[in-house]
């Protein structure tokens, strides 16, 4: 497949924005080449400048649960937009969608929107700070939870030691109060909270962790999580920004049965409109203002066409029974495929999988946490993304990302994909 008129875009664009994208991880950094511009959407399918169909494998990074350009979001987004796009006043639909996922997700009572799932996690340990009087807050190694200061912390040496900022121009000062612990190891927690006993405000994690490949938590980590955090006075944070409204109607709560105290969405909610919410029990919602004495706004919140996008798109979620049993089908017929081929060409590999979650990393380890998922071979992870956009599949330009699968992809586009991974990993 030819990709040059998509080259030339990135060279204009690389003049007037830094890096020519507007979210880093577009820039096939990790993999080499440049950039793929894409003219539209429908379905399963990319259609790119350069008139290549590709299968789409990460849908916007993951709101696209329904493939795209899905008929009711379209049509709720263009009726919206006739009768104003933003008012900065309270309007209808706000309460209808809120009165809808309230209604969906466990445990919670209140949501308040935002613009996107960065603003999601930010307010939410604003919250958690606020309700608790406490600064101090743990976050897992490999663990995204938006670009806002407090979670650019990579993991150091020693769960106990102050995080060091991984981004210049976040303070020394933010990053001492970002506690990492490693992901799918209890007794790292308690040793993290154990030196910091009184101090700790919450602990924030994503239930199932997408953003370093797919990483399932393993038995009980949750529920351990959730005891420890009521043994001592800690809130927990589920990041469902990628999870919620995607692996159940309820997200990783419902599916593991496990409550957090405030839970964090975007992605999904929005139906592809820049939307975020944040959502709680009555008692730690009411301490936002103007009801309580913690600040949190947005010119642009609960805007009207991202509420009608958001609205369709759960009202669909809701009223579609099987969809998620469908979804979860769909990965698992992948999942055997894969691991098929890939065994049939001598590939090392490990393949995680949750729901419609799932990621192909290039190790025999198992890859529980960040440095497991830190050991797979980069090398052929960039012959593999190449290889497969040859094929006209579209996977995410990086290796520690989650593969999307939606509703809107076939079996003959699943067994397209099938045969290409055969094809490409034959010649490694
Ligand atoms: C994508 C993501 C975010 C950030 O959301 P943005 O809308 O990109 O700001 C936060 N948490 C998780 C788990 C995510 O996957």
């Amino acid at each position: 497949m030819n990709y040059s008129r998509s080259s030339a875009l990135f060279a204009q664009a690389e003049k007037v924005i830094p890096g020519g994208v507007n979210s880093p991880v577009r820039a096939f950094k990790a993999v080499g080449g440049t950039p793929i511009f894409v003219k539209e959407a429908k379905g399963a399918y990319l259609y790119d400048e350069d008139g290549n169909k590709l299968i789409d494998y990460i849908n916007s990074w993951g709101p696209m649960i329904l493939g795209h350009a899905y008929e009711p979001v379209v049509h709720a987004v263009i009726e919206k937009a006739k009768k104003g796009t933003s008012f900065g006043m309270p309007t209808e639909i706000e309460t209808q969608i809120a009165e809808l996922a309230v209604s969906m997700v466990p445990n919670i009572d209140k949501i308040r929107f935002v613009n996107s799932g960065t603003e999601a996690c930010m307010s939410a340990i604003r919250l958690a700070r606020g309700f608790t009087g406490n600064d101090k807050i743990i976050k897992f190694a490999g663990c995204y939870h938006g670009h806002s200061d407090s979670f650019l912390i990579q993991a150091g040496s020693g769960a106990v030691t102050f995080g060091a900022p991984n981004s210049p121009g976040v303070t020394q000062g933010t990053a001492k109060d970002t506690l990492l612990a490693k992901y799918n190891n209890i007794e790292n927690v308690k040793s993290v909270i154990h030196a910091n006993k009184g101090e700790i405000a919450c602990i924030i994690i994503e239930p199932v962790a997408g953003n370093m490949g797919c990483i399932p938590p393993k038995n009980g980590f949750l529920q351990s999580l959730r005891d420890l955090c009521d043994t001592y006075g800690i809130l927990l944070i589920f990041d469902e920004v990628m999870t919620g409204f995607r692996l159940a109607k309820g997200g990783a709560q419902e599916l593991y049965n496990v409550n957090a105290d405030i839970v964090c969405f975007g992605k999904v909610i929005g139906g592809g409109l820049p939307v975020g919410a944040f959502a709680a029990r009555e008692e730690i919602m009411n301490y936002l203002a103007p009801l309580g004495p913690i600040y949190q706004a947005g010119t642009l919140s609960g805007n009207p066409l991202a509420m009608a996008a958001g609205l369709a798109m759960l009202e669909t979620l809701n009223n579609d029974t099987e969809l998620f049993n469908r979804l979860a089908k769909k990965t698992e017929y992948l999942h055997k495929g894969f691991a098929e081929v890939l065994s049939e060409n001598n590939i090392s590999h490990t393949i995680n999988r949750v729901g419609s979650m799932i990621s192909i990393h290039f190790t025999e380890d198992q890859v529980i946490d960040f440095e497991t998922s830190a050991k797979g071979n980069n090398e052929t992870f960039k012959k593999f993304f190449h290889g497969m956009l040859q094929e006209g599949i579209y996977i995410a330009p990086s290796a520690f990302e989650t593969w999307f699968i939606t509703d809107a992809l076939t079996y003959k586009d699943l067994d397209a994909t099938i045969a290409a991974v055969k094809k490409v990993t034959s010649k490694f």
